[in-house]
């Protein structure tokens, strides 16, 4: 399994993009990067990726999407599908999105010339992914949003992907489900609401110690022993040795 980092920042940090993980090439997890620049960087056209795994709609996880969605439109005669997969209310979400964005008009095209498919998840949920197998599971992070992770199984890997996260049995439940775990941790010092810090991923790294941690979504630079600490552009064939 290969995977992608198209942008490792948390929301507002100034050192990386916002989160978008590609797998083998065809699977997003999340889009908040700008991908109509990020993708070609890694050699990947628009019409590449078959589906977005959404973990929750806020603007560093989704708004990439606005620019996938119509550029891979407007940049080919005869787009391929794409599907995307998503908490509760992700087709009410793209819809005001792609409104906001291009106006109803072109949020109708596109939306037919994709055909785009949209499969709704909620906890414990499994769901088919480009032939993988995934699963759902709620996380803590946003009260009034429905906050999903995932693991999706690839290729003999076991690969989690926790969104944004607060300490929370799901996301242990998630992390015990996985080999490898790509984790959000937005704060380098303690202290911070609605995401993971440092201390939380050293007991996480505790608790869960055959897991690889691959940590995302930072806020700040600094790094974990015997985690894999992602950048922009960083590319890891999985399993890592
Ligand atoms: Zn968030």
């Amino acid at each position: 399994m290969e995977v992608t980092f198209l942008g490792t920042g948390a929301a507002f940090a100034p050192h990386a993009y916002n989160s978008s993980i590609l797998v083998d090439r065809k699977i997003l997890m999340d889009a908040g990067a700008p991908l109509t620049v990020h993708l070609p960087r890694v050699g990947v056209s628009l019409d590449e990726p078959r589906a977005v795994v959404l973990s929750h709609f806020h603007a560093d996880h989704t708004f990439g999407l606005a620019w996938l969605i119509l550029g891979r439109v407007m940049l080919n005669d005869r787009p391929p599908s794409l599907s995307i997969y998503g908490p509760r209310g992700t087709t009410a979400y793209l819809e005001r999105l792609l409104d906001l964005a291009w106006g109803e008009e072109m949020r109708r095209m596109s939306w037919q010339r994709l055909q785009l498919r949209v499969q709704e998840l909620a906890d414990g949920d499994s769901f088919q992914l480009d032939g993988s197998r995934g699963q759902a599971f709620k996380m803590q992070h946003a009260s009034r949003l429905d906050c999903l992770g995932f693991v999706i199984e690839r290729d003999g890997v076991r690969l989690g992907y926790t969104g944004d996260a607060e300490m929370s049995p799901q996301l242990d439940a998630l992390i015990e489900a996985s080999d490898h775990v790509i984790s959000e941790m937005t704060y380098d010092a303690p202290g911070g609401e609605l995401h993971l810090a440092r201390k939380d991923i050293d007991e996480l790294m505790t608790r869960h110690p055959s897991v690889r941690f691959i940590l995302t979504h930072r806020g700040g630079e600094s790094s974990v022993n015997g985690a894999v600490m992602a950048r922009d552009f960083l590319t890891l064939q999985l399993p890592l040795h």
